[in-house]
């Protein structure tokens, strides 16, 4: 989205770059390679469908290469251009290096309105284009490893992966080449979730962080936090579904393509979801207060905001009256340069991006690794671990029968102490840890440097520090 004095959201991943690095010490030269774009690979192809060739135009884009396989998202929409492309592939740099993935920055993009075709016509467009980026190694294990966005999901992974397969038929490593694939097809526990829950994680690590919280005048938990999202579709639905029915948050609002729906009670997240499974969006939704003027309630009254559909939506012409003292980016690039620079005047805090939705590429990585080792996370160890818990039981049942009525073993402990951990529990084990880790790097900057306003300048300066360190290491 481009307004009249807007910058675009290149020139806004630009912006909030060159104010971090105005911050740090980069030997001259280095600076400018950090920031520029490796290589941006256009496509237009041409597929049969209906009885005629209908010509489509796809984006591979690399922005940095210091790490390989370079990673990151694949988008279907109508509006995917090269400078959003590259935007987004900047951040996925950033965003691996803060999390500590060990992943350059890639994204991909195909200009289509997928609700517009039916299923075999996705199925065949997406392979082409998978075959397209695959014959050029835009696909590839070891050097470039997609992933879903908006508007592709596990389905397309899975096409993409068997594309793959069938082009590279001795390839022992051909799964690892997309992540975000089914279980079934070589995908990870825990991967559709990811984003939301990263962004749960995220929430409950700043509420750990009493300091952190008063800046934005909040205090105590997630429990009873008025929260609006924007886009109930993988990562809003998520992250919205977690926080109200395992923190206590209530989700006052939920702002779809078709309007938003309102009520200070707190809305039912399943119930709004499956509605909009079948009816197409939240219009006619009996249970709350709907609106036709969606992006108003993004101005509404809340504690945490949640923009998690599209970039651009909190601009220049809205940012002043935005409410929330929270925002946390759930979506990539929702605040632009300009809107941040009002929202920092006011006090406003952002959990930035790179930060907020990086759940994802975390959980892509546990599946990377996994189709690597060609083993499933906790198939080894699991049984061991529970025998070794069943010694421990069995020492507290002695106890527990010698002491008699004066101790006695807290109810379920037993069935909960003995049972080893599977793959889900592993990942969210590994995600939550990730989340916490990235969140302490970019908050001690945050406190520590004078000169530091903001999370997403801390969190630039973190990354920025680490890619040029890679660079540093290859002689550049
Ligand atoms: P999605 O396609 O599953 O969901 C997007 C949702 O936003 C849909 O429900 C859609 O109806 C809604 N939406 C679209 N336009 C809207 C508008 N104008 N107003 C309100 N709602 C609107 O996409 P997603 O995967 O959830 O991605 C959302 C954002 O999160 C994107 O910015 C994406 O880059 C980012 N992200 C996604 C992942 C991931 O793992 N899926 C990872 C990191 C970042």
């Amino acid at each position: 989205m481009t307004l009249t004095n807007e910058p675009s959201f290149r020139e806004s991943v630009d912006l909030m770059f060159n104010r971090a690095v105005a911050l740090m010490d980069l030997p001259p030269g280095l600076e400018e390679k950090i920031r520029v774009c490796n290589a941006t690979y256009t496509v237009r192809f041409g597929v049969r469908l209906r009885g005629q060739v209908h010509t489509f135009t796809g984006y591979r884009s690399v922005h940095s290469e210091h790490m390989e396989p370079v990673k990151g998202g694949i988008r279907y929409a109508p509006e995917v251009n090269q400078d959003e492309v590259e935007a987004l592939a900047a951040l996925m740099t950033y965003k691996c290096a803060l999390v500590e993935t060990p992943f350059g920055g890639s994204k991909g993009g195909l200009c289509i309105d997928p609700r517009a075709y039916n299923e075999e016509e996705l199925e065949r467009i997406t392979r082409r284009f998978a075959y397209e980026l695959a014959k050029r190694d835009l696909i590839n294990p070891a050097q470039n490893v997609p992933a879903p966005d908006m508007g592709t999901g596990e389905r397309e992974m899975a096409w993409i992966a068997d594309q793959y397969a069938r082009m590279n038929t001795t390839d022992i490593n051909a799964r690892a080449c997309v992540t975000g694939k089914p279980l079934n097809a070589g995908g990870i526990a825990g991967r559709v979730e990811a984003t939301g829950r990263g962004v749960q994680y995220a929430l409950r690590e700043f509420f750990r962080h009493p300091e952190d919280a008063a800046k934005a005048g909040l205090s105590g938990k997630l429990e009873g936090k008025r929260v609006i999202v924007q886009g109930l579709g993988n990562v809003g639905y998520h992250a919205a579904k977690f926080l109200s029915e395992e923190d206590g948050s209530i989700i006052t609002g939920i702002i779809e393509r078709d309007g938003a729906l309102f009520d200070p009670e707190g809305i039912d997240v399943e119930a709004v979801y499956q509605w909009i499974q079948k009816h197409g969006g939240v219009t006619g939704y009996p249970d709350a207060t709907h609106t036709a003027e969606g992006p108003a309630v993004l101005e509404a009254e809340c504690d945490i905001l949640i923009p998690a559909a599209l970039e651009g939506v909190i601009n220049l012409t809205n940012a002043e009256r935005i409410k929330a003292p929270l925002i946390i980016e759930a979506a990539n690039g929702p605040v632009t340069a300009g809107a941040d620079e009002i929202l920092r005047k006011k006090g406003t805090v952002i959990i930035p991006d790179m930060y907020a939705n990086a759940g994802g590429v975390t959980v892509s990585y546990f599946e990377w690794v996994k189709n690597l080792s060609h083993i499933r996370f906790g198939r080894m160890q699991r049984r061991q671990e529970e025998a070794r818990h069943e010694l421990i039981v069995h020492e507290l049942e002695r106890l527990d029968r010698y002491l008699g009525d004066a101790w006695s073993m807290s109810p379920n402990f037993k069935a909960k102490y003995l049972r080893g951990a599977d793959e889900l529990e592993l990942v969210r084990s590994g995600l939550d840890d990730t989340m916490r880790t990235a969140y302490q790097s970019m908050s001690a900057v945050w406190h520590d440097r004078n000169d530091v306003e903001d999370l997403r300048t801390a969190a630039y300066i973190v990354s920025i520090d680490r890619v040029a360190r890679s660079y540093r290491a290859k002689g550049l």
